[in-house]
C-alpha cells in the first residue's frame, strides 16, 4: 500500500513535484522572470543567489543584508517574497534572494 508521506517522497525523488517556492511559478511568471543572461541583467550583474554576488557595504547596509526582497526597486509588499517585480527591470520578475548592483536599501 502506498501511503501519502512515500507517494511524496518517491514523486520528489523524481522531480515530479517542485520543492522550491520559486519553481511553483505558472507558466505566464516564468515569462516575465528576468534571467541573468539579459543584457541589462550583464550590466547590472543581477543574481539569483545574492550570497555569490560579489557584494560590498552600501548606504549603512552589510553587503550581506542586501537582497532584491529588501531593495526598494522590489515591489512586492511582504519581504519574505519568493519573486517578484522590480522597477529596475521593467517590473519583470525578480527571485527574493537575489541582488544586482542597483541595490538600494527600501524606505
Ligand atoms: S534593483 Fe533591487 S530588486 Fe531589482 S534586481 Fe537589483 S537588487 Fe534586485
Amino acid at each position: 500500500m502506498t501511503t501519502r508521506r512515500t507517494f511524496i517522497k518517491t514523486t520528489a525523488k523524481l522531480g515530479l513535484i517542485p520543492l522550491f517556492p520559486v519553481s511553483m511559478l505558472s507558466q505566464g511568471d516564468d515569462a516575465k522572470k528576468i534571467t541573468t543572461d539579459d543584457p541589462v541583467a550583464k550590466a547590472l550583474r543581477y543574481i539569483e543567489d545574492a550570497t555569490q554576488a560579489a557584494r560590498s557595504d552600501k548606504m549603512g547596509v552589510t553587503a550581506a543584508d542586501q537582497l532584491c526582497s529588501n531593495c526598494q526597486f522590489y515591489t512586492v509588499s511582504t519581504s519574505d517574497a519568493a519573486l517578484g517585480p522590480c522597477m529596475l527591470f521593467q517590473n519583470r520578475l525578480v527571485v527574493g534572494a537575489g541582488w544586482c548592483a542597483g541595490w538600494v536599501p527600501k524606505r
